[in-house]
């Protein structure tokens, strides 16, 4: 691990999906200890960007590159980008049936434990580690025993996402629309997820279309996303200037 380096480094990526580009020169530094909140209008690219990190094989990289912790991971699959630190909570979290939420965590955590070189941990072990993590999202234990996200709420797939990233303890937490639907309790009880995960070690990049997130889970910078690229990053009072004038004016900027 290089500390000089960037956490995270796009370089002028541009991105195909089916013969339309998506991403399209793209740059984006972020350090550790920030967090990033990202915003823009449907269809700009926006969950493409999250998934492109993450590994998705159906996105064709036409140009520029990814630099995670000073290396390119272009050529690494999804599992290893996951070890080396990067988690990504989707915007529609997977029905996953038959597969208990606690064998699922604890097989994710265990495969990790394997990459670091430490001990993997039987269920019993497990349990004293998913226990202590559960409180940060206020979920019941009965959560570990039924199916992966099968017949949860909204509210609740999104806080097994936050309780994911926490048990994998990422260093780079990719949320896309992780805030969309919750309501207001849900929504305290993420941020406050977020707000105890985080720490100068770490970096969160938060897609979002809400003003209100960003009031519990304060970003070092806001930027707007259109067409696939970055047109615009300010400070956190960006997100209320947005709220309220919308994103039809930074065309005439
Ligand atoms: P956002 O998250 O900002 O709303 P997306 O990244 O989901 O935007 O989508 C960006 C563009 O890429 C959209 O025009 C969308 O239709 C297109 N796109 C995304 N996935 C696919 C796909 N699998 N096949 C074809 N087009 C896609
Ligand atoms: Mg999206």
């Amino acid at each position: 691990m290089n500390l000089k380096h960037s956490l995270l480094e796009i370089q002028g990526l541009k991105v195909s999906i089916e013969n339309s580009i998506v991403l399209n020169t793209l740059d984006l530094r972020v350090n550790r200890g920030e967090i990033h909140a990202i915003m823009g209008p449907n269809g700009s690219g926006k969950s493409t960007f999250s998934k492109v990190l993450a590994g998705h094989p159906v996105y064709n990289i036409l140009e520029g590159d990814i630099l995670y912790k000073g290396s390119t991971i272009l050529d690494l699959d999804p599992e290893e980008r996951s070890h080396l630190g990067i988690f990504l909570a989707f915007q529609y979290p997977i029905e996953i049936p038959g597969v208990s939420n606690e064998n699922f965590l604890r097989i994710a955590y265990n495969s990790k434990q394997r990459f670091l070189g430490r001990k993997e941990v039987d269920p019993l072990e497990f349990l004293k580690v998913i226990t202590h993590k559960l409180k940060s999202v206020e979920m019941s234990p009965l959560f570990l025993t039924r199916n992966v996200n099968e017949g949860f709420s909204g509210g609740e797939k999104k806080r097994n996402e936050i309780l994911q990233m926490i048990l994998l303890d990422a260093d780079l937490c990719i949320l896309d629309e992780t805030d969309s639907g919750l309501d207001i309790d849900a929504l305290r009880i993420i941020s406050n997820g977020i707000n105890e995960f985080m720490n100068d070690q770490k970096a969160i990049i938060l897609i979002t279309h809400y003003q209100r997130l960003l009031d519990y889970v304060k970003p070092t910078y806001v930027h707007v996303m259109q067409n696939g690229k970055i047109i615009k990053t300010g400070p956190a009072d960006l997100a209320k200037e947005l709220e309220a004038k919308g994103y039809e004016w930074l065309k005439y900027e």
